[in-house]
C-alpha cells in the first residue's frame, strides 16, 4: 500500500504522458520513405576529370533598355540598331478606353460613350525606333 502511494506522484510529474502502445502501432512513423534520388542518379563523373569547356564570349548586344514610362517620344539608344533615336510613338486602343466609354454608357451619356475612341491621352502609347522600325514598348494607361 505505501509503494502504491509513492509511484502516484511520480506519474504525475511527467507533463506529457506517452501515447499507449496500440498508437504507436498504428502510426508507422518508423519507416522513412527510400530516397530515389541516389538510387536513380547513376555515376556520370568518369575516372579522368574532363577539362572544363571554355568560357563562351557573349557579345552584349542585347541590353535591356529601359524605356520610361511616359506617353511622350523620348530620346533613348535602340536596342535593336544602337542608335540614339527619338521613339516615334503611336497610340492604341487599351483598357483605358474601352472603361471611359463603359462608364460613359452606364451613366447614359449613348452619344458621348464613344469620344474616348477619338482621344490620344486616353489610349495606351507604343513606342517604336523611327530608324529601324521596331517595336520597343508599350506604355498602358491602365
Ligand atoms: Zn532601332
Amino acid at each position: 500500500m505505501a509503494d502504491q502511494g509513492d509511484q502516484y506522484p511520480t506519474e504525475k510529474m511527467y507533463p506529457a504522458p506517452a501515447p499507449p502502445p496500440y498508437f504507436q502501432g498504428a502510426m508507422p512513423m518508423q519507416q522513412y520513405p527510400p530516397m530515389p534520388s541516389f538510387a536513380e542518379s547513376p555515376p556520370m563523373q568518369p575516372l579522368a576529370t574532363a577539362p572544363p569547356p571554355p568560357p563562351v564570349t557573349f557579345q552584349p548586344v542585347q541590353t535591356p533598355v529601359i524605356i520610361p514610362r511616359v506617353h511622350e517620344p523620348v530620346v533613348i539608344d535602340c536596342p535593336h540598331c544602337r542608335a540614339k533615336i527619338t521613339t516615334s510613338v503611336r497610340y492604341g486602343i487599351g483598357m483605358m478606353v474601352h472603361l471611359f466609354a463603359v462608364v460613359l454608357c452606364f451613366f447614359g451619356c449613348w452619344p458621348c460613350c464613344l469620344i474616348p475612341y477619338c482621344l490620344d491621352p486616353c489610349k495606351d502609347t507604343t513606342h517604336e525606333c523611327p530608324a529601324c522600325g521596331r517595336h520597343l514598348s508599350v506604355v498602358k494607361r491602365l
